[in-house]
């Protein structure tokens, strides 16, 4: 009905609109930031459906997060105005490991298959190494890991590598059989990491084309957002997906009863799904992940006649957030220039401010969050972003300080805590008998007098006889061990064995029984059991919950109440999930990403990386520590390209602001334990002047006038004192900051930014010394350590408490 596809394009303007209604076989949809990419693609979705050119179970949509796809669902669904089941909407990782866990048997995997974080792929890589004697050549596991992955996502396996490397050289001829024992070990534990999620799939596509075929006959529209953040991996999963299916395939599949009539064309085949891809390579903030541009650069040449649509119109952010992208982008060579512009006005300006530390940062950004919510924002509409996890610590406590309600998104997860990660990997070990790594993280967890020499015991006996870690624990008692210790194994895998039987389906009869004793009020038999219940006997079972609640760490109680709410979680998941069973339910938890914890609903503040933040949009967000170093991440001055990432990725910072922006760092952070001088970020400079207001810290001599402290006042507007030779290197990094007619444009920018900065020179400090300080008043110094310019005072104050702080640079005067 008109009516109807009105409502779908209405107010969408004549760019967006096509790209909503265009039908073909390609379709790209290049774009800045906020110009509706997203927005275009689950209108496009919505179009298909109502024009019932596509069954929801005939649409696979791609987005970046798990959340991502919620959001997507939501509003496809809104737009429909009823429910889409069957639609596949989601990332690449969950749509292929719904794939997978289907066709595992295919290629001798085992459906229940374990899927492996970071940490236990360390694990595994700790120990390989260890058994090499690799560590002796500079292999780390987080090194070998990196690389793997690196492989992976270019779809090389050991083989493949083997036949590239160079096999005269001892480092690649070591790294060669790391990769082979991490091969050989996942494939024994019918283990998956995240890499082989995707790299499985295509490789399952490619080698059982009829497998392929089913998948390419029901998926008819393939959607990707983000597109400019595939890697090679994941774009040749997309390349399989849309392949045709040729005439010969379906006849074979109308033979066995699938039907593929109407989706035939003149020739018999199944021509290829329909794909449309929308992507920024301006966003493009994954290289390090092997997220490769030029899948978008080259689609056109990928997909011959692909439609092409630019969107330019921003309807995100004010003009002045607009020219601040535009400004900082314009910098990164080989782009195609676009420029963001609104016609919603220029709005306020962007504010900037220079801590004199990262506490005093953040209590700017605490007391701009209370300002705005008393101007009516709500905190939920409030982002606050940085480049690492690291710098939520200063936050979170001025945060708690202030009353500021916030929610870290990613950071610690739950998940990945060590209880939680000992609970889980019991449900691990009872789904997958293989998984040697969740077998011996539970022997001795908890403690039951299992040491290392036992599993070394264990762990040899398998290799030697070809079983599995679980076949040899059974067999413990033949095995020539102490009887306590023994003992103790039989009765973990006594324990796992009952878990694992009470997950069997029950017979009719039993479940009538069952049925019965619940109406009769009594218990029921143990088979066929909701996750929450094979949980729940695990950790009494083995101790866990136990041996936390009893022990005298308090640590341990905040443990028990983490493994407890696990335990509530798998009751909601239960309740939820009335058909799910455990499998489903360790994948639903591989699979939650850093994004899935956002809550939209909830009152708080949003802190988060700027990885985290892509696709998201705030009415006030604050990009912190904007410090060299930090933004650019001083890890990405050794990768190629590395400072023109990071641009895109404080590009895609910028972008997320609707209303208003701001722009923070400090004088000083500390840093791996250690004080530092910071430099502002390269980045802001390039961003125009008239666009920012730039406000210092109360702590800073230009702001302080005739209070200062006389010491301080000494230095103001002068050049750096002769302080001796031995602090050469830190006038180079301070002379940043100076204000004297000889420095460098930069440095007088610089200055511009972060106020004239106070130089304490030697100022002498001891133990027992009384001092004053701007903000903190009057304290006395307990210690001193340090040297140079990252001598640090440590203070108690009278009354703010203690403090650590860069004696050089300080607001202090002694008494
Ligand atoms: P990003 O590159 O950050 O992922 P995007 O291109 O996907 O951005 P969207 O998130 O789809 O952009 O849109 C940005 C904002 O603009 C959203 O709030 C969206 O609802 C709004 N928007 C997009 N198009 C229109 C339009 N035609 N009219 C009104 N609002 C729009
Ligand atoms: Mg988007």
């Amino acid at each position: 009905a008109p009516e109807t596809s009105d409502r779908l394009t209405d107010g969408l303007n004549p760019q967006q609109r096509e790209a909503v209604e265009y039908r073909g076989p390609a379709l790209l949809i290049v774009a800045g930031a906020g110009s509706g990419k997203t927005r275009v693609l689950t209108h496009r979705i919505a179009s298909l459906i109502e024009h019932r050119e596509a069954w929801p179970s005939q649409i696979l949509a791609i987005t970046f997060t798990n959340k991502a796809a919620a959001e997507m669902r939501e509003r496809v669904e809104a737009l429909l105005g009823q429910g889409a089941e069957g639609m596949w909407i989601s990332t690449f990782h969950s749509a292929c490991v719904r794939i997978l866990r289907r066709e595992a048997e295919t290629i001798g995997l085992s459906g229940s298959f374990t899927i492996y974080d970071s940490a236990d792929q360390r694990v595994i890589l700790k120990r390989i190494i260890k058994e090499l004697d690799a560590d002796t050549m500079g292999f780390t596991p987080a090194g070998a890991a990196a690389k793997i992955s690196k492989l992976k996502n270019e779809l090389a396996d050991a083989d493949s590598y083997a036949r590239s490397a160079n096999l005269n050289d001892p480092q690649e001829v070591a790294f060669l059989e790391i990769f082979r024992q991490y091969t050989r070990r996942l494939r024994e534990a019918s283990a998956l990491d995240f890499d082989d999620l995707i790299a499985e799939t295509v490789y399952l596509f490619r080698a059982f084309p009829k497998v392929a075929a089913l998948y390419q006959r029901r998926f008819r529209h393939i959607l990707v957002d983000e597109y400019q953040d595939t890697n090679h991996a994941q774009y040749s999963l997309i390349r399989e997906l849309t392949k045709p299916v040729s005439a010969e395939l379906a006849d074979e599949m109308e033979a066995h009863g699938l039907h593929v009539g109407s989706l035939r064309d003149d020739d018999g085949a199944i021509p290829g799904a329909s794909l449309t891809v929308v992507g920024d390579s301006d966003q493009s903030i994954y290289a390090f992940r092997g997220a490769d541009i030029r899948n978008i650069v080259e689609f056109e040449r990928d997909f011959p006649g692909a439609k092409v649509v630019l969107l330019e119109q921003n309807y995100r952010s004010t003009q002045n957030i607009l020219s601040a992208a535009n400004a900082v982008i314009s910098h990164n060579f080989d782009r195609k220039e676009k420029r963001l512009w609104t016609a919603d006005g220029d709005g306020e300006k962007i504010v900037g401010y220079t801590g004199y530390t990262a506490h005093d940062e953040a209590q700017f950004v605490a007391d701009e969050i209370d300002a705005l919510h008393r101007d009516g924002m709500a905190y939920r509409d409030m982002a606050v972003f940085y480049r690492t996890n690291a710098q939520t610590r200063a936050l979170e406590e001025i945060f708690v300080r202030s009353a500021v309600p916030y929610r870290v998104v990613g950071g610690t997860k739950f998940y990945e805590r060590a209880e939680i990660k000992d609970a889980m990997a019991y449900l691990i070990a009872v789904a997958n008998p293989a998984d040697e790594l969740a077998l011996r993280r539970i022997l001795n967890t908890p403690k039951r007098g299992i040491g290392p020499a036992t599993e070394t015991a264990l762990a040899s006996f398998a290799e030697q006889n070809g079983i599995t870690f679980r076949a040899a624990m059974r067999a413990a008692s033949g095995l020539g061990l102490g009887p306590k210790v023994t003992t103790a194994i039989t009765a973990l895998a006594t324990v796992l064995d009952e878990a694992a039987a009470m997950l069997v389906p029950p017979t009719v009869e039993e479940a009538a029984a069952a049925d019965a004793a619940t109406e009769a009020g009594r218990p029921t038999t143990a088979r066929g059991a909701k996750v929450s219940e094979v949980l729940a006997f695990l950790l009494e079972g083995s101790g866990l919950v136990a041996a936390l609640r009893n022990s005298r760490d308090p640590q341990d109680e905040a443990r028990a109440e983490n493994v407890e709410e696990l335990l509530a979680q798998t009751k909601d998941f239960d309740r939820e999930n009335p058909d799910a069973g455990l499998v489903d339910f360790l994948t639903q938890v591989s699979l939650v990403a850093a994004a899935d914890e956002l809550d939209d609903a909830s009152g708080t503040v949003s802190l988060m990386t700027l990885h985290t933040a892509k696709g998201l949009e705030y009415q006030a967000v604050f990009l912190t520590g904007l410090e060299e170093g930090l933004l650019p991440h001083q890890m990405s001055a050794s990768e190629p390209g590395g400072p023109a990432e990071e641009r895109r990725l404080f590009y895609v910072g910028i972008t997320r602001a609707r209303k208003r922006l701001y722009l923070t760092l400090a004088m000083s952070r500390a840093q791996f334990g250690e004080v530092a001088v910071a430099m502002p970020s390269r980045y802001l400079q390039e961003i125009p002047d008239e666009l920012v207001d730039w406000k210092q810290s109360p702590g800073m001599a230009t702001s302080r006038g005739g209070t200062q402290p006389r010491a301080l006042n000494a230095r103001r507007g002068g050049r750096w004192g002769s302080s001796g030779s031995g602090q050469r290197a830190e006038r180079e990094g301070l002379d940043r900051f100076s204000v004297t007619k000889s420095a460098k444009p930069k440095a007088e920018w610089a200055n511009k930014v972060t106020g004239t900065v106070r130089d304490n020179g030697d100022l002498s400090l001891e133990p027992g010394d009384r001092i004053r300080h701007t903000d903190f008043g009057e304290g006395r110094v307990t210690q001193v350590t340090g040297e140079g310019t990252k001598r640090v005072a440590h203070v108690a104050f009278d009354s703010a408490g203690a403090k650590k702080l860069l004696i050089k640079i300080a607001p202090i005067e002694k008494l």
